[in-house]
C-alpha cells in the first residue's frame, strides 16, 4: 500500500472514531447501537496501529490484498470479500 493510501485511511478511521464518539455521547442512542459503536471504535483504533504494518491492507488468511474502496469504507476489515464471504 502506498504511503498516500495510508495518509488517507488515516483521516477517514479519525473521522470515523469522532463520528461515533460524538453518537456515544448522545444519550439518545439505543444501547446496542452504543454497544455497536464503542466495539467499532476499539476496532479502528487497532486498525489505527496497524496502519504502518506492512502487513496492514492484506487479508490476515490469504494474504491478498483488501480492495482500497473497501478499506475506506470499513478501515477496521482483516479478510478480503473470498474469505468473507467463505466463513
Ligand atoms: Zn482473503
Amino acid at each position: 500500500m502506498e504511503s498516500a493510501q495510508r495518509e488517507e485511511l488515516k483521516q477517514i478511521i479519525s473521522a470515523l472514531i469522532a463520528e461515533l464518539q460524538e453518537s456515544l455521547s448522545q444519550k439518545t442512542t439505543e444501547e446496542f447501537h452504543l454497544n455497536k459503536a464503542e466495539e467499532r471504535v476499539q476496532e479502528l483504533k487497532r486498525s489505527m496501529n496497524r496502519l504502518n504494518d506492512e502487513e496492514f491492507g492484506l487479508c490476515v488468511r490469504c494474504h491478498d490484498e483488501i480492495p482500497f474502496d473497501r478499506l475506506k469504507i470499513f478501515p477496521e476489515t482483516k479478510v478480503c470479500m473470498n474469505c468473507l464471504q467463505s466463513e
